[in-house]
């Protein structure tokens, strides 16, 4: 198969790994190229303090192309955890969505792609609270015409964090004015520790995505393996095939007819090489080969 194919073929899969933005964005796009990714992750900002990068729209620009020349499928952007659009503080909330409205407006100059986020922690006022300021926050911060679909991600739910349920994320998304502007990010080790079995029941898990939410919100996959039981409320990524999900589950999903096209981001522990070994792992598993 041409590794410059102009989109990435249909029985390609579209995946990589959480990556460092610390020598820029074209410098990351080399770095997915080295490990036979055809996308990736970065955080937006400094994941902790919340500081930003000087914008570089040259740099942005030479990953467009990079990516254009190499048939990359989106990329998933990352949101800092530490960003809480539901605090009970409000110097916290500002400061959320005013880093949120910076981010977005950045990502235009790398339009089409996915900007994920973690919905955040209600720190006690409540589930319904919870999802009420997020919404608040997306409904001011989402503008029409934008260029990147917002993703929420699938939480453990550990402490008080919202976005453990379908059932919450569905309650944000019908909350939201740009609902059209918004989608859903399921990362395995957080719905598994969440109490879903992905890896005893995946078509269940799915068909209750799709009933609950509906399957074309599902927009990309954090493949994580779990360092705990179903359930457990932890969120400890491990690698694949060392944790409780296992490597047959990942079988399935980069198989399914209902996943396979999605962009997949590896955020286990691991180094490069690591990462470069799971991906292969993965690219085999997706033909039908052996683990
Ligand atoms: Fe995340
Ligand atoms: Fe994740
Ligand atoms: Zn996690």
């Amino acid at each position: 198969m041409s590794v410059h194919a102009n989109a990435h073929a249909a029985d390609e899969l579209a995946i990589g790994c959480h990556l460092s933005v610390a020598q820029g964005y074209a410098a990351m796009g080399e770095v997915a190229l080295s490990i036979g990714a055809n996308t990736f992750s970065f955080f937006t900002r400094n994941p902790r303090g919340g500081n930003v990068r000087p914008l570089d729209v040259d740099d942005m620009r030479r990953l467009r192309m990079l990516m254009e020349a190499n048939g990359f499928g989106r990329l998933v952007a990352h949101a800092p955890y530490t960003m809480n659009l539901c605090s009970k503080k409000e110097d916290v909330v500002v400061f959320a969505r005013r880093a949120m409205a910076q981010d977005l407006e950045r990502m235009e100059f790398l339009p089409g792609n996915y900007y994920n986020f973690h919905p955040g922690s209600h720190v006690g006022q409540g589930s319904d609270r919870g999802v009420e300021l997020i919404c608040d926050a997306l409904n001011e911060v989402l503008f029409e015409g934008q260029a990147t679909t917002v993703l929420l991600e699938t939480m453990a739910g550990k402490g008080t964090e919202v976005g453990r349920t379908f059932e919450e994320l569905a309650k944000i998304l019908d909350g939201c004015v740009h609902d059209e502007l918004l989608g859903v990010c399921l990362d395995t080790c957080h719905v598994w520790d969440g109490g879903y079995d992905v890896q005893g029941d995946l078509d269940g898990v799915l068909d209750e995505f799709d009933r609950v939410l509906g399957l074309e919100r599902l927009k990309a996959l954090h493949l994580n393996d779990s360092k705990n039981s179903l359930g457990a409320h932890k969120d400890r990524h491990e690698r694949l095939g060392e944790g409780h999900i296992g490597l047959e589950a990942f079988a399935r999903i980069v198989t399914d007819d209902r996943l396979r096209s999605l962009p997949m981001i590896l955020e286990t522990p691991n180094e490069l090489e690591g990462y470069a070994r799971e991906i292969s792992l993965l690219r085999r598993l997706a033909r039908g080969g052996e683990a």
